[in-house]
């Protein structure tokens, strides 16, 4: 096995990780504390194919292979600090134009797929409910078929994007169809009559990705917004969670990578008993402990890269990516955290924010819990 870069993938990373480092991330710490998204970062991410990289290049897309994907967002997390722009990039890809570009039919992809690979419209993947989260398939939301479309009516919460997005994937159940073969997916537009969008819920962390609820209220949509056949939710929904959890920390790769090297420098340069404080073993061996999870992370995400690279099914893969790559990336933010001191608790020095971005890690695309249920079922 080559664990090495192509040429072009190193050039990606190198692309990616130098635009990020000049154009994003600024005034992080200001911009966290009000929750402001950076619409100007997104627009500029559009123009360098960061929000279409994944999308065929005849509909905008960057046409990318997996393993691409992986270097370009690698270096995306070492050069921006920004976890919540990067979040909101990987909510986007994964949950709309992945399976747009997966289940769209050729008029679906003409229309939506350019705006989305541009940046000019952000995409929100919206299935969770308040009485359907880990068990998202009780999903309660309906859609009625009527002689001219369907009506969609029901409640969506937790939705990154939704309060900037411009097309949501909604899932929702078919009445009338036969049970566990009713759950369709719906392109609905903004503006759209009887969808009603919240403003920005506040959270912990990933404060500068937006997030809010949908209310489907009689949401009259024509036919031809049916994405994939009726009866096709549950397939769209797995195959999209598939990608995300293989790839949504790709850019904490970079994140941490870039965690790892500011902490060695710190603990080169701070001297306490008059020493560098790295010459303390218990110290050494924190540095040791982020390397190991850095490295494991990215075998795990690479794996995953190299399967779907190679067009083969990766759904125990990439729940093990996303599940061992939240838990890393916590560890290597205490670690962070706790190597720099009080300086590393305030907050300008932009240190502590990376924890609490990790900690939603553990808990979207599937909880950690429901990681290692899907594991265990396919070691089983
Ligand atoms: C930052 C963030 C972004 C998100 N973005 C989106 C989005 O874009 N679109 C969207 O649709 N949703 C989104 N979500 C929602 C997310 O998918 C859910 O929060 C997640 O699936 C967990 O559901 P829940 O919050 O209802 O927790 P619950 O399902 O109520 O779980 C509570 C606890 O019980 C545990 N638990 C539940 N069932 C089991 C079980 N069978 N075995 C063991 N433990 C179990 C869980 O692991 C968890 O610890 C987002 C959430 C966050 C935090």
């Amino acid at each position: 096995m080559d664990f090495a870069w192509s040429a072009a993938q190193s050039a990606l990373y190198k692309k990616f990780s130098e635009f990020a480092q000049k154009e994003l991330g600024h005034d992080l710490a200001e911009r966290d504390r009000q929750q402001v998204f950076d619409q100007a970062g997104w627009l500029r991410c559009g123009e360098m194919g960061l929000t279409g990289m994944c999308a065929p290049s005849q509909f905008g897309g960057g046409g990318y292979d997996a393993l691409d994907m992986v270097a370009a967002l690698e270096g995306l997390g070492y050069g921006s600090k920004d976890n919540g722009l990067n979040f909101s990039i990987g909510a986007h890809l994964w949950g709309t134009v992945t399976p747009l570009s997966l289940f769209g039919d050729p008029q679906q992809k003409d229309n939506y797929l350019p705006r989305l690979c541009s940046g000019e419209w952000a995409g929100a993947l919206a299935a969770t409910e308040a009485e359907a989260g880990s068990d998202i398939y009780s999903m309660k939301s309906k859609a009625v078929k009527l002689a001219d479309g369907y009506s969609l009516s029901g409640e969506k919460i937790m939705i990154t994007n939704a309060p900037i997005a411009q097309v949501f994937i909604v899932i929702a159940r078919l009445e009338g169809a036969e049970p566990n073969k009713d759950l369709c997916a719906f392109l609905v537009e903004k503006g759209a009559p009887g969808l009603q969008v919240s403003p920005s819920v506040e959270k912990m962390g990933l404060r500068t990705a937006q997030m809010g609820s949908l209310v489907l209220n009689d949401c009259h949509i024509p036919f031809e917004n049916l994405l994939g056949a009726e009866g096709n939710g549950t397939v769209l929904f797995a195959q999209a969670m598939e990608w995300e959890r293989g790839l949504i920390l790709a850019p904490a790769l970079g994140t941490m990578q870039r965690q790892l090297e500011v902490c060695k420098a710190r603990v080169r340069n701070r001297r306490q008993f008059g020493q560098p404080i790295g010459q303390f073993q218990r110290v050494a061996d924190k540095i040791v402990d982020m390397y190991l999870h850095l490295e494991s992370s990215r075998a795990f995400i690479r794996k995953f890269a190299w399967l779907k690279s190679n067009k083969r099914t990766a759904q125990m893969e990439a729940s093990a990516a996303k599940l061992h790559t939240s838990e890393a990336w916590i560890a290597v933010s205490q670690a962070a955290l706790q190597i720099h001191g009080g300086m590393g608790y305030l907050t300008e020095n932009e240190i502590e924010h990376d924890l609490r971005d990790a900690l939603g890690s553990r808990i979207y695309s599937g909880t950690s819990e429901i990681q290692r249920q899907i594991i265990s079922h396919w070691l089983a």
